[in-house]
């Protein structure tokens, strides 16, 4: 979608440090990380957010939790764990409208969130 910075990404228009892609997704590492491993698994199909998925962005969406136990496993943090996170809207800080999955690894998280 135009001006979006996640396709720019996804397209190459913008650099960054990619560590999984396949046909449906990228997986890249967050530039303002907030744990010692932060990446963002993006579909390459614009998708606001949870709330504009539709049934066939839901088929496309297929697979996602295998990238993300494959990514865990390659990059050793499948068995220390993880936090996954999907920002949606306003409340939650949201920023980019192009739905990611957010994945942190290699400290303790607190919970409940902040
Ligand atoms: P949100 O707040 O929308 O859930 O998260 C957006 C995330 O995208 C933030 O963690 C932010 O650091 C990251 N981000 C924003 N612009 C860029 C960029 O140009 N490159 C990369 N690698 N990450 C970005
Ligand atoms: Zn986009």
């Amino acid at each position: 979608m135009e001006g979006c910075i996640f396709c720019k990404i996804i397209n190459k228009e913008i650099k960054s440090e990619v560590v999984y892609e396949d046909e449906r997704f990228v997986v890249f590492k967050d530039i303002n990380p907030q744990a010692p491993i932060h990446l963002l698994l993006v579909p390459k199909k614009h998708i606001s957010s949870i709330n504009e998925i539709s049934d066939e962005d839901e088929k496309f969406l297929d697979g996602v939790f295998s990238v993300i136990k494959k990514v865990a496993t390659d990059l050793d943090f499948a068995n220390s764990g993880y936090r996954v996170v999907i920002n949606t809207g306003k409340d939650s800080g949201q920023e980019v409208l192009h739905i990611h999955f957010h994945i942190l690894a290699k400290r303790r998280f607190s919970w409940p969130p902040g």
